[in-house]
């Protein structure tokens, strides 16, 4: 439990990383803030600093862009993530990956546990590792637990694409990047990836680059 008086530094870091206005900064691999883990949110802001900073994540990951941004990703160790997925891909992307549109949603506290034993390999990427994917075999279907931004509780199952992304984000407020469950043979630069790998699978990928596939 924290203490009043250990509240204090991060609501002073959050107000200084909002002074500056606009996207905020995004911390790269290598940075040991990604890899502390956080802590729970427990009103360590209070209601209307909590509000400017899921305005500023938002912000910050439509400006990037990408689908979702973990508060450490912009340096803050505490459990709150953004996502949000347009999908703007075609049909055919859409139907195999699963990459249905995902609406903006604040996770507080967010949780994962597999629902059924379907696990989806598909190439990744990750604003704290620019330039970079690769393919992650993860859960086809969760069930994600927490709260949204007003405390109300969220208990519900995510699948195909959104799942893939609530996993991706809650795996950061645990200190982990996606490369650590990769496969590391498949890892591709965005120009490889644009040039080769655009196919809706990683079928090819996985063939050509020698990886394995569920
Ligand atoms: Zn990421």
């Amino acid at each position: 439990m924290a203490l009043p008086s250990d509240r204090a530094p991060l609501a002073e870091r959050v107000e200084e990383l909002l002074a500056a206005g606009g996207p905020l900064p995004i911390v790269s691999a290598g940075d040991p803030v990604l890899r502390h883990g956080t802590e729970p949110f427990d009103g360590q802001l209070e209601p209307a600093l909590l509000a400017r900073f899921v305005e500023a994540l938002r912000v910050t990951m439509h400006a990037a862009p990408g689908v979702g941004v973990a508060a450490p990703q912009v340096g803050v160790e505490l459990r709150i993530a953004v996502i949000e997925d347009p999908a703007p891909v075609p049909d055919e992307v859409r139907l195999v990956r699963g990459r249905v549109p995902q609406p903006f949603r604040v996770l507080v506290n967010p949780a994962y546990e597999p629902v059924g034993d379907g696990r989806a390999a598909f190439f990744e990427g990750c604003l704290s590792v620019p330039g970079w994917q690769a393919v992650v075999a993860r859960h086809a279907s969760v069930r994600l637990t927490g709260q949204d931004e007003h405390g109300r509780a969220v208990d519900e199952v995510f699948t195909g694409w959104p799942a893939r992304i609530v996993q991706h984000e809650t795996d950061h407020l645990d200190g982990l990047l996606y490369l650590d469950r990769a496969e590391l043979r498949s890892l591709s630069s965005n120009e490889a990836m644009a040039e080769r790998w655009a196919q809706p699978t990683p079928v090819e990928a996985s063939a050509a680059l020698g990886f394995q596939l569920p």
